[in-house]
């Protein structure tokens, strides 16, 4: 079976649409913001599709570009204004930043009400103690997503997660293990990383390697999430080797058409839920 990440967005945008409708009834678009310093193709791809799917269902983005020789005091100001400005709800800065700039006071000043992707240390602290009012990252969360949209029993199932990031990794093996799952995460020194996998019920991949999940690494009955994006010449695929895991395991996400297509309705869900609560702070 493929699990394919439209009919989750579905979903999920059902719901959102009656909160954006309840909102503009009040005279208020859930707004995001993002800040790019710079023109890197990848963050102008995305912010093209996220400007489109927030868009389709009344939401907004706010472009906040920066130039590429913006001083570090002139980007902490833009966060503080943005921290500040009530039209605006969630605060998204592409990463990583230039290397003239220091990300880890971004991390400090971001308003953590507005934190959708989860880049304050605040935040990340949150997810690691189960903290429900913050905003895990939109990527392990779309894992999640994913997993409870297809009725996937996690609770007391040994979950192998490739890659132990900050943005996907880590925080995802927090999100599971609050759902019961038993959890190893493995990396470029784990031992043996085929036997590790194969041992999954559900095997998860962010390790940002072409197809490097072949059929030696799985089994038959698992349950296999592709997190990867990668670039083969003109064509994407993820971390797992599809064509050949699929004819093995119960089932698999495709890329493209998975986890990244869930990622941007995370995204939104997060900067719904932020708008929502202002109001209701505020009253
Ligand atoms: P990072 O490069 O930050 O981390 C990769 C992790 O994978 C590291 O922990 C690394 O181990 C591990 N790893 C890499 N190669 C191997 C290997 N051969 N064997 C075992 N472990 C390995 O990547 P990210 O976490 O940021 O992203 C991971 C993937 O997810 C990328 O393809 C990225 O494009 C994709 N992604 C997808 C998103 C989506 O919306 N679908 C959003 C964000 C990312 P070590 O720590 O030892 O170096």
């Amino acid at each position: 079976m493929e699990l394919r990440g439209m009919p989750v967005v579905n979903a999920l945008n059902d719901k959102l649409k009656q909160d954006i409708l309840s909102l503009s009834k009040q005279g208020v678009v859930p707004t995001l913001a993002i800040v790019r310093v710079g023109e890197k193709a990848d963050d102008l791809a995305y912010e093209r599709s996220a400007t489109k799917r927030f868009s389709s269902v009344g939401a907004a983005i706010k472009i906040v570009e920066l130039p590429l020789d913006v001083t570090q005091q002139q980007l902490e100001d833009t966060i503080i204004k943005l921290n500040e400005d009530k039209s605006v709800n969630g605060i998204m800065v592409f990463r990583p930043i230039a290397k003239h700039l220091d990300e880890n006071r971004i991390k400090q000043i971001i308003s953590l009400e507005k934190d959708v992707d989860c880049m304050s240390f605040l935040g990340c602290a949150g997810v690691f103690i189960g903290d429900k009012n913050i905003y895990p990252p939109c990527t392990p969360k779309a894992v999640v997503e994913l997993i409870d949209y297809y009725g996937i029993d996690v609770c007391g199932k040994k979950v192998v997660i490739v890659g132990r990031s900050l943005v996907v990794g880590k925080p995802l093996a927090m999100l599971l293990i609050s759902k019961n799952a038993t959890v190893t995460i493995c990396h470029t020194k784990t031992l043996d990383l085929p036997s590790e996998c194969k041992r999954a019920d559900i095997l998860i991949a962010a390790a940002g390697q072409a197809k490097m999940i072949t059929s030696d690494y799985v089994k038959e009955g698992q349950i296999v999430i592709d997190v990867g994006i990668n670039m083969l010449g003109d064509s994407m695929c993820g971390d797992v080797d599809y064509e050949n895991v699929s004819k093995i395991v119960e089932s698999v996400t495709p890329v493209p058409g998975g986890i990244g297509t869930v990622t941007t309705s995370v995204l939104l869900k997060h900067t719904v839920e932020s708008t929502l609560k202002s109001l209701k702070n505020k009253a």
